[in-house]
């Protein structure tokens, strides 16, 4: 069989170090990021001009993109590219169910099959390899991306057959994820008010039952350091959990938490452009105000 050649579009805060673990792995992909490509390709991988240049010289594509309607201009680019090889687009990005559904539909249009493939674990799984990938799509696809998948992911999973189911069980997750930060910044503040320290408050939630994720990770190592530092911007867990309240809306289900944790991560990014996720912390803590 011939050897598979890959590449690679976006090389950000998750793109880079994915890359990177491929290329450890000895998976050297054909790279490309449109804020320069050079300063943030990995050692081993090769730098393309552009997409056309990526997507001439390999035959499965994975794209770390901000979102759905990036996603979808790499796509139309990626269609329209002369002399394209590609066969296969993997979508590491968070971009709901709906875009993810438009873009498998466009590219099977076009004689692409697509993977929709999105990932948890943050800037830090990403670093360690050890990321939680959620696929959705054709199995044999799947299947045969197991080198790629290891080589990024600790705990790899295919949840279904069709594009979009990927995608809803990332927003769920990051539902909970964000629920949690948010939730978290409340109830340690109440402890704050009453005089007990932070350190205190949180050795005795991670051995309790109110522990998760950001108990465990989020206050101990980005926000009680004041570092604030995840990787994970705020804008874009805001167009998260956005999507997610969409997408229950249109399903019909219950969502006044919901509601409630959009509201505030939407009040957060509106004053504080930039900045990291945990900086809701210091958004709560203003009572709203930065
Ligand atoms: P990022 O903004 O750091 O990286 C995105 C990269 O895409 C940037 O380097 C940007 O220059 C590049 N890019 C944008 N438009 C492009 C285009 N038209 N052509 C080529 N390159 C282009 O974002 P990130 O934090 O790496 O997140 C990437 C995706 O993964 C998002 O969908 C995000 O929601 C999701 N995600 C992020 C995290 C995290 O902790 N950061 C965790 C899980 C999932």
């Amino acid at each position: 069989m011939p050897e598979i050649s890959y590449g690679f579009i976006g090389l950000g805060n998750m793109g880079g170090p994915m890359c990177a673990n491929l290329c450890n792995a000895s998976i050297l992909p054909t790279v490309f990021d449109a804020a320069g490509t050079a300063e943030r390709a990995p050692e081993g991988a090769t730098v393309g001009a552009d997409i056309t240049a990526v997507v001439a010289a390999a035959d499965t594509v994975f794209l770390s993109l901000p979102d759905g309607p990036v996603v979808a201009e790499v796509c139309a680019a990626i269609i329209g590219a002369p002399g394209r090889r590609v066969s296969t687009i993997v979508d590491f990005s968070t971009t709901g169910p709906e875009a993810a559904a438009e873009t498998g539909a466009c590219l099977s249009d076009a004689g692409i099959t697509f993977l929709d493939a999105p990932v948890s674990g943050g800037r830090a799984g990403a670093i360690a390899g050890t990321l939680t990938v959620i696929a959705s799509g054709p199995a044999e696809t799947f299947e045969a991306l197991a080198a790629p998948f290891d080589a990024v992911g600790g705990n790899v999973f295919h949840v279904g057959p069709e594009p979009g189911q990927a995608q809803t069980v990332k927003l769920l997750n990051n539902f909970l994820s964000a629920t949690a930060m948010a939730a978290t910044s409340e109830a340690v503040l109440f402890g704050l008010s009453k005089g007990v320290a932070m350190e205190t408050i949180l050795d005795v939630v991670n051995v309790s039952t109110g522990r998760n994720t950001a108990s465990m990770d989020k206050f101990p190592n980005r926000v009680a350091s004041e570092t604030f530092d995840a990787g994970f911007a705020m804008a874009l867990m805001t167009k998260d959990v956005r999507l997610y309240l969409e997408e229950v809306r249109k399903a019909g289900v219950p969502h006044a938490v919901g509601g409630a944790v959009t509201g505030l991560w939407d009040g957060a990014d509106t004053v504080m452009p930039g900045a990291d996720f945990t900086e809701i912390y210091r958004h709560i803590q203003a009572g709203g105000e930065t």
